[in-house]
Formats: structure tokens, C-alpha cells, sequence
């Protein structure tokens, strides 16, 4: 079965077509720019990346370019449409309404227009993909895979913000949770390397990449996440405040003289390692200025590493104890001094990392030494993968 995985935002879209069978990726891409002037990247497995600027001023005409370049009879990975069985649609927001996938249908999507107002930047540009498979794609199944689903699993006592209780009620003021998909994913690995029981295993995982989450998996459920109603919630990452005094919103209006939705641009795309350093929000950036010296690049890096660890050991005491800690996502995956930074400040849990280990990149690997007393793993993230097994089980 040949699964189109979309993952569409306000102006791009990411796509890979995969057999599930086999799990290969026949042909990834994104298209960029929708809406501006247009540029399709299509790569087929096993061969070079094309780059075609083309206008695409609607998703919907950029979906047509994707499946254009699908079939393409020269450069197509398949012979035509028929050869796509179903859809995977990622949608960032499913509320409190969904805890699993689910396949799509016109009262689903009603019900993901409702959670509209909780993911105003994201779920709207979901849907405008969903719509245009719809009408390019009449007769082929689809299936919405939620980033808070993972996280449905939250008990109260870790989802209620300390707020008047009729916002819960009125307006589901609550923690949501995101990243659900790599979360569940990326445990769910740790368990079958470390030939351990999912259902068994409390599991800290972290999602360290430009947007960035911990999450704790106790017994194969997410018992508690870093990000809250929004992702902006919990770690310091790339652009992003994470945890802030919420006084400081106030605080900031005045002295800066700043409308509440002006500050909140703040705290979404200026703030983070990015506005801590005035660097960048690329750790590789980062790393290159703090080795020249430059003190608020090392500081956005080591206040950033100084609050995985927190949440880390918060995590630990959520679940009375931890079996393994994995790293994944850009960073996570790939950034072996600030994983060894972080590890640093968890020896009180019997941790010893076999920095051989820790130095490979990108791969599956235990990155803890036999005797350490947690396992600590990388495991790269593969979130389309993961949407492409939760539809193929629903259609
Ligand atoms: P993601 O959002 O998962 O794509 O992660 C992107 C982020 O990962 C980048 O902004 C970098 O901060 C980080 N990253 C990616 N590759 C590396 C690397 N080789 N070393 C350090 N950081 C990296």
C-alpha cells in the first residue's frame, strides 16, 4: 500500500509517498512559498533533488505540481494516481476531541474546525491541505494524525493549569501537549532496542529540535509534556521563551509600549536561544560563536541545556523513577556536546554515557555504558513514518 503523507502549513507543504509495506520512501519534498511565488522540491528515492520554481498561488494548485511530479513519466515514482491507496494528513491541534488517529470524514473535520481557535496558526493551514486532497483526490481514504493525541493520556493533575476552573470549562484552557506523534514513536523505539516491554517502561523522551519538548512516557502513555495550550510552552528553544513569569507579558507591554499580541510575537519569534545570544537560533551557530568567545552565544546554549535537565529530573519524579532517556530531533539527534552537557548534570541518577557512543550521529544508538543504571538512546525521529502506520491501520 503506497501512503501520501502531507504535512501542510501556511505557505509550504511537506510530502513523502512510502510503501508501507516495506517502509521505503519513494519520493519526498516539500513546496514552498505557496502563495508567493512557488517552488516544488521533489527528490525520488535514489535520485538527485530537483528544485523547480512554479507558481503556486493555492495548496491546492501545489498539490497538483506534487502529483504532477509523482507521475511524472520521466522522473515519477509512480505510473499514475491510482497508485496512491490513502492520505496521512498531519493536524497539530485535535483538542480534547481526539486521542487517536482518525479517518477523515466531513463530520471529523468540523469537529478539527472547532479546535481552530487553539492552533490559529496551524490547524486552518492543515485543514486548506486536507480540503485540496479531497477535491484532487475524491475517492481516496485520509487520515487526520494529531500532535496532542499522544498526550490524551495526561491525567488532570498534570494538564490543569492553576487558573479559575470555568476556563477549563468555558474555553478548555488546559495543557495540551505537542509532538505527540515523535514522542510515541521515538518510545516506542527505545522499548523494542532495548528488547524492554512498552508497557512496562517509563521513558523520558526529548524532542530537541527548532521547536522543542520532553515528555514522559510511563508504561507506554504520555503522563505529562513539556508544552501546554501552545507549543510555547516549557523548554527554551529556538525562537521561542518557553516558561516565562507570565507577569512579564505586562511588564513588557509597558516598558516597551507593546500591544499583548506584539509581546506574544516576542515570546513566539524573538526570544529563545535566538534572542538570549542575539546570534541565531541554529545551535551550529550557536556552538561556532561561543568557541570565538562570544559569552551570550554559550549562555543561550547552556541556559537552554540547563532546562532539559530540569525538566528531566521533574519528569524522573513524575514517574517515581526512569528506565531510559532518549534524545531526538535536530538538535537531539545530532548535537553530541550538548547531549553530553545535559547527561552531565544527571549522574545522581546513575547515569554514565559512553561518549564513543554519544559521538555518532543520526543513527539509532545506546548511548549509556552497560553498567549505567538509566539508558540513555538517539533515535532519529521519522514523524512521516509514524503517520504512514497510523493510516495504514485505519484504512
Ligand atoms: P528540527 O526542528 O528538528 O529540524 O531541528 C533543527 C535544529 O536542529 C536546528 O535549528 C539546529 O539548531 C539543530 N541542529 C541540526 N543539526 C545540527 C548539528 N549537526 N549540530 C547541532 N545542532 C544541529
Amino acid at each position: 500500500m503506497n501512503v501520501l503523507v502531507i504535512n501542510c502549513g501556511s505557505s509550504s507543504l511537506k510530502y513523502q509517498l512510502i510503501d508501507s509495506q516495506t517502509e521505503a520512501v519513494l519520493a519526498k519534498g516539500l513546496c514552498e512559498r505557496i502563495g508567493i511565488d512557488g517552488r516544488l522540491v521533489y527528490e525520488k528515492a535514489g535520485c538527485d533533488k530537483e528544485v523547480t520554481e512554479a507558481a503556486m498561488p493555492t495548496h491546492k494548485q501545489a498539490i497538483q505540481l506534487v502529483l504532477d511530479a509523482l507521475v511524472n513519466p520521466t522522473t515519477g515514482a509512480i505510473a499514475d494516481l491510482t497508485a496512491i491507496d490513502a492520505v496521512g494528513h498531519r493536524v497539530v491541534h485535535g483538542g480534547e476531541k481526539f486521542a487517536t488517529s482518525t479517518v477523515l470524514t466531513e463530520e471529523v473535520i468540523n469537529v478539527i474546525e472547532e479546535c481552530n481557535d487553539l492552533a490559529p496558526l496551524h490547524n486552518p493551514a492543515n485543514l486548506i491541505g486536507i480540503r485540496a486532497c479531497q477535491e484532487l483526490m475524491p475517492n481516496v481514504p485520509m487520515v487526520a494524525v494529531f500532535d496532542t493525541a499522544f498526550h490524551q493520556t495526561m491525567p488532570e493533575i498534570a494538564y490543569m493549569y492553576g487558573l479559575p476552573y470555568e476556563y477549563y470549562e468555558k474555553y478548555s484552557v488546559r495543557r495540551y501537549g505537542f509532538h505527540g506523534t515523535s514522542h510515541s514513536y521515538v518510545s516506542k523505539r527505545a522499548a523494542d532496542i532495548l528488547g524492554k516491554d512498552y508497557s512496562e517502561l517509563k521513558t523520558i523522551v526529548c524532542h530537541l529540535g527548532n521547536g522543542a519538548s520532553i515528555c514522559a512516557v510511563n508504561c507506554g502513555k504520555s503522563v505529562d509534556t513539556s508544552m501546554g495550550l501552545t507549543p510555547l510552552e516549557g523548554l527554551i528553544m529556538g525562537t521561542r521563551s518557553g516558561d516565562v513569569d507570565p507577569s512579564i507579558l505586562d511588564f513588557i507591554a509597558q516598558k516597551e509600549n507593546l500591544t499583548l499580541s506584539e509581546v506574544m510575537n516576542v515570546l513566539n519569534k524573538k526570544s529563545g536561544v535566538e534572542g538570549i545570544s542575539g546570534v541565531s537560533s541554529d545551535f551550529r551557530d550557536l556552538a561556532a560563536a561561543a568557541k570565538e568567545g562570544n559569552h551570550r552565544a554559550e549562555l543561550a546554549i547552556d541556559a537552554f541545556a540547563y532546562r532539559v535537565v530540569k525538566y528531566i529530573g521533574a519528569y524522573a519524579a513524575a514517574m517515581n523513577g526512569v528506565d531510559a532517556i532518549c534524545f531526538t530531533a535536530g538538535l537531539g539527534e545530532n548535537d553530541a556536546a550538548t547531549r553530553a552537557k545535559i547527561l552531565a548534570n544527571l549522574s545522581y541518577l546513575g547515569i554514565a554515557v559512553d561518549e564513543e557512543a554519544n559521538n555518532v550521529r543520526g543513527k539509532e544508538i545506546v548511548i549509556s555504558t552497560p553498567d549505567s543504571k538509566v539508558a540513555v538512546l538517539t533515535i532519529p525521529t521519522n514523524e512521516e513514518l509514524a503517520i504512514c502506520r497510523e493510516t495504514v491501520a485505519l484504512v
